[in-house]
């Protein structure tokens, strides 16, 4: 993957004219008072980081912006909430991001409740076009959508809800989970993947590539596809951060880890797109002892930023982040203009810190909500929060440590709070049927069960 110092005419006027766009578009928002202009945006450091796409030219920044986590009308991730989507907000933080060189966008039929590409479409048709790569999936997991006919409905509701008439970056959604049954159902027998090779030969789609969880061996064996030439993977995304990169993902006796995904990639000089960069949000909010160093190393920067900055590997095309607020984009925005790649000895540290997050017993859960709704009403997610977030800010005690009454009386008062009690890990019955959804592979009833020992242990006063 080549730096932004070495681009083609074609790719210069795109960065340029995108520049000068953006320079209009931050014109824009300040006239109507409400935004801060790009040049006032927190700690950046010069102009955003491009990579260069060698399949098709496309320089593309950094910083992706992921649109599974946008904010609805009541200033909440619409993935955890059922509010309407704050159009108005979506639009402001896509002219933001426009403003100061990001031009990724990825979406999915799937996200924020089947909304996200409707609204990336509004956001976006206020911009040219050819100023922007518009990513999205075929996102067939329900049987029902199992179907050519269904999935080619799916495609074409895609470029509908986005207003375009291509997609720039394709990709077959959540390769490995069910396993091989599922490639197969989903984009085998059916024919998507020959479907998707035809659209890309007539311009309708101009990168083809796929989304990896779940089992390994179906990884694989995309990538021996590709080897045989059997079909040409232009991207692919994987999960990839500083924790999983030497740990891998739940469950654990998958035993794969990012470094492992990312290197079968870099050899085969793939370009890789990251997704979950801070692991859900875990990584913006890590213990407190693991802040304290980072903070100690870069005091000007975020937590969340060493996060981003490992994400950004060489061969990382993009790093998608989901952002639910206009501060998590400005953060983002001076944390990649420019990168500073991490050096041998940051490496090491964060390995280091990967270690202390994960003796830390927090879930993996990245607030997906791909596990909701549960027929029981159980809110997993934010469960799930409450339960990370407390052992973070040190409120998940032990009886004989001094602080713990305090500790108790939070924990206990904020869990009430993030979690509706008719909604709790109490209320699960075991019934298993959100585990097969969780792409984290977290053995979710088990988990709300560990919980409810620890909640119910705190109102009865048991240490
Ligand atoms: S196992 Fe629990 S959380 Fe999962 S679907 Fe059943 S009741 Fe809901
Ligand atoms: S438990 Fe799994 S599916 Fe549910 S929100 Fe968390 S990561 Fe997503």
């Amino acid at each position: 993957m080549k730096e932004n110092n070495n681009i083609s005419r074609r790719n210069f006027l795109r960065t340029a004219s995108l520049a000068s766009l953006g320079l209009m578009v931050a014109g824009c928002a300040s006239d109507g008072g409400k935004e801060q202009s790009a040049a006032s945006a927190p700690r950046r450091k010069g102009a955003m980081t491009y990579r260069v796409n060698h399949n098709t030219g496309d320089t593309v920044s950094v910083l992706g912006f992921g649109f599974m986590r946008l904010p609805s009308v009541n200033g909440r991730a619409a993935a955890n909430d059922d509010s309407p989507l704050d159009q108005e907000e979506i639009n402001r933080m896509v002219d933001e991001a426009i403003a100061n060189g990001v031009n990724y966008f990825d979406t999915s039929p799937a996200y924020c409740r089947g909304l996200s590409e409707a609204a990336l479409g509004e956001a976006l048709k206020r911009h040219p076009r050819d100023k922007v790569f518009i990513a999205t999936k075929l996102s067939n997991f329900d049987p029902s959508q199992h179907s050519h006919e269904e999935s080619v409905a799916m495609f074409n509701r895609s470029l509908q809800y986005l207003q375009t008439d291509y997609i720039d970056y394709y990709l077959l959604h959540v390769v490995g989970s069910g396993s091989f049954k599922g490639l197969h159902d989903r984009f085998l027998d059916n024919g998507m993947m020959d479907f998707c090779k035809e659209q890309r030969a007539k311009g309708t789609i101009r990168n083809l590539g796929f989304s990896y969880h779940g089992d390994v061996d179906c990884f694989l064996d995309f990538l021996e596809r590709h080897d045989r030439g059997e079909v040409h993977w232009d991207f692919v995304q994987i999960q990839l951060n500083y924790v999983n990169w030497e740990h891998p993902a739940e469950p654990s006796d998958r035993n794969i880890t990012a470094e492992f995904l990312y290197n079968e990639l870099a050899k085969r000089d793939i370009p890789v797109v990251i997704m979950e960069p801070l692991l859900g949000g875990a990584l913006a909010k890590v213990p407190k002892p693991v802040a304290a160093k980072m903070a100690q190393r870069r005091p000007e920067e975020s937590v969340a930023s060493w996060a981003f900055r490992f994400a950004a590997q060489p061969k990382v095309l993009t790093v998608l982040s989901g952002m639910t607020y206009m501060d998590h984009l400005r953060d983002n925005l001076a944390t990649y203009s420019p990168l500073e790649p991490v050096t041998a000895e940051d490496h090491e540290f964060l390995m280091r810190c990967a270690t202390e997050i994960v003796e830390n017993k927090s879930v993996p859960c990245t607030s997906c909500a791909y596990c909701m709704p549960c027929p029981y009403g159980i809110d997993i997610p934010a469960t799930f929060r409450h339960y990370n977030t407390a052992l973070n800010d040190d409120l998940v005690l032990d009886g004989r440590d001094p602080r713990y009454a305090e500790a108790r009386r939070q924990f206990l008062q904020g869990y009430d709070k993030a979690v509706d009690p008719l909604r709790q890990a109490d209320m699960c019955i075991g019934c298993g049927k959100c585990v097969s959804h969780c792409p984290q592979g977290i053995k979710i009833p088990a988990e709300l069960a560990r919980i409810n020992d620890y909640v119910q242990g705190r109102r009865n006063k048991i240490s």
